[in-house]
């Protein structure tokens, strides 16, 4: 069939376009030294020996500086299961999370996403997990899922300083114990006048993913990007999302009688209650949503 829309459209599909820009900015995470893909396997720095390996050719391809063991992973019961159902159902787990969750996101990231020109801009979401928001965003995590674009510590990701326009960090920071060396290397990879969109948790339950350190108030949230100018902070995730999910692990408890077994059985039952979140289309609205919100979300700025 003959397509006269096709003739300005780039003869490139857009997962190989994202490895082709990815490949002129990649850098040592080591030294910073610019890195060459020639082709082979193993990636050497020139400078200083540190390596990376690649997997997979063209778009399919991965490459891998560091990033979690898989002791690390499974180390917690109820992770151990969420990181089985990632790697099984890495495409379907993040719709999953949206239905069966208790937490209702505010639609805060495509719109942030949608203000770059995603096809000049380089935008990172640092700690993807299984998402791919967009086939032009670069996917970086820890974990050794399918659409991760490269595998590495989020603290020394393997990108030139001042490569990125822009970055995402969705419910990453609670889950590390030094969020400021995290912000430190956002700051580094955004040009000047870049921006970051991140989201962290407020009224949260404990969830290991590996591990879970911290949560952050409205005010805390903005004390965390003292190299950056805020833009915005918002309700990220409502008042109910955050009653919900403890009310589920209370419900949990209190009709196990002290067995864990019966705990993790009783526990996805609660689910049945995760559309009450609903309301939040509502109360993230009201004045004092932000007293018992679920979570935030702050925009920041690098500096000119
Ligand atoms: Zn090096």
């Amino acid at each position: 069939m003959m397509n006269d829309t096709a003739v300005d459209a780039p003869a490139i599909e857009p997962a190989a376009g994202r490895q082709a820009r990815l490949a002129e900015v990649l850098a040592c995470p080591a030294c910073h030294t610019p890195l060459r893909l020639d082709g082979g396997d193993t990636i050497v720095c020139a400078a200083c020996g540190h390596h990376g390996r690649r997997r997979g050719t063209g778009g399919a391809s991965q490459l891998k500086f560091g990033g979690f063991e898989s002791e690390e992973l499974t180390a917690d019961a109820l992770n151990r299961i969420k990181e089985f159902v990632k790697k099984r159902f890495n495409t379907v787990y993040p719709t999953a999370i949206k239905v069966l969750s208790p937490v209702m996101d505010r639609n805060l990231i495509m719109p942030f996403l949608r203000s770059f020109d995603l096809d000049r801009d380089l935008v990172a979401d640092f700690g993807c997990g299984t998402h791919r928001r967009d086939q032009r965003v670069i996917c970086l995590d820890g974990g050794t899922y399918p659409n991760v674009d490269i595998v590495t510590d989020l603290r020394t990701v393997p990108l030139a300083g001042g490569s990125l326009a822009g970055g995402i960090s969705i419910a990453v920071l609670e889950h590390v114990p030094d969020p400021a060396e995290h912000v430190a290397e956002m700051h580094r990879l955004l040009r000047p006048g870049g921006r970051m969109l991140v989201f962290v948790p407020f009224m949260q339950p404990f969830h290991a993913s590996p591990y879970d350190f911290q949560r952050y108030t409205e005010v805390g949230l903005r004390e965390q990007f003292p190299q950056f100018e805020v833009l915005s902070v918002k309700v990220g995730a409502g008042p109910t999302s955050g009653m919900l999910w403890t009310l589920q692990e209370w419900l949990a408890m209190l009709l196990s009688f002290g067995s864990m077994r019966l705990y993790r059985a009783i526990l996805p039952l609660t689910w049945i209650l995760s559309p009450l979140k609903l309301l939040d289309l509502l109360l993230v609205h009201h004045p004092a949503a932000a007293v018992t919100a679920s979570g935030f979300v702050i925009e920041v700025r690098k500096p000119a």
